[in-house]
């Protein structure tokens, strides 16, 4: 399938028609690839032809690629890579379900969207949570079958078909940047959480001291993000769609040592040498502070 493009015409969030062009792309969109968008790919410094909102400050993929288009693009990611990682993906998702036990003392049913090969769903599942989750890669779901024993579905999340008011929990950690529908997939989100129910987001910020310091190279700037969000966009974003936010946090990356070899060049050397499952084994946290960490609360009709 070859690309289809789309101009945004107004702010994708908050619909103000003054924007502006905010920094011209540095890759071949047209020519696209599912390797370019997987979570592990290391195209840092890639970016699409981005514009800026005059009113929220949102930053996004102007052109962007038609949902069709980029869906079937990650209906074919394979990323062993991520699944390699699980030890320090589960840490990452542990404070994020360490708060929700603390919003959701109940606990009950979680939706993970974006849940790739079902790292998240499976922590969350130990902890007492009934899971679900989708995820558009085919390989994803297939291994979180094989891993975790999980069903998840697979395909988009903002029409799949999911029973209304169902979840305590939605979890989107690393979703909202990817799609072009991100309006559509919080509403999504709002429909099937029970009243008092409550959304996780986590995702960059594009405004943040390590962005601004990284410039060029700040390793949230890949072709696989099409938008960056603002603290003014995602409050929006997430009003319009009927939520209040409780709160907001900095968001900390951990990683192996391995991983984060494995992403420079210079370092690659150690990664494919004896020390290998050495590193793997050794966290790593990142607390750079440059993704937004937002809880809110769908309330129940007073
Ligand atoms: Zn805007």
């Amino acid at each position: 399938m070859t690309g289809r493009f789309l101009r945004a015409g107004a702010c994708p969030v908050c619909r103000n028609p003054e924007i502006k062009s905010w920094k011209k792309g540095t890759f071949d969109f047209a020519g696209l690839r599912p390797d370019q968008i997987k979570i592990t790919d290391s195209a840092y410094g890639k970016i699409w032809d981005l514009g800026v909102c005059g009113k929220c400050g949102h930053v996004f993929a102007d052109p962007y690629p038609e949902p069709d288009f980029i869906a079937s693009l990650y209906g074919e990611v394979e990323d062993p890579l991520y699944d390699q990682e699980a030890e320090g993906r589960t840490r990452n998702f542990v404070p994020i379900l360490d708060r929700l036990d603390r919003l959701c003392p109940e606990h009950g049913a979680l939706f993970d969207v974006g849940a790739a090969t079902g790292i998240l769903c499976d922590t969350a599942r130990r902890r007492g949570w009934r899971v679900d989750g989708v995820d558009p890669s085919s390989w994803a779901v297939r291994q979180a079958a094989e891993k975790y024993g999980l069903t998840l579905r697979e395909g988009g999340f903002e029409d799949a078909t999911i029973a209304e008011a169902s979840f305590q929990a939605v979890t989107m950690v690393d979703f909202i940047e990817h799609t072009p529908r991100p309006v559509e997939a919080v509403g999504k989100a709002f429909l099937i959480l029970a009243p008092g129910g409550i959304l996780c987001l986590v995702t960059p910020d594009i405004h943040s001291r390590a962005a601004r310091l990284a410039g060029r190279r700040w390793w949230h700037l890949r072709p696989g993000h099409l938008a960056y969000f603002s603290k003014e966009s995602l409050r929006a974003l997430l009003e319009e769609a009927g939520f209040r936010i409780l709160e907001s946090r900095r968001y900390s990356w951990t990683f192996s040592l391995h991983y984060l070899a494995s992403r420079f060049q210079w370092m690659r050397f150690f990664t494919q040498s004896r020390a290998s499952s050495f590193l793997r084994r050794i966290p790593i946290k990142l607390s750079l502070g440059d993704s937004f960490e937002i809880y809110a609360v769908k309330d129940r009709p007073s």
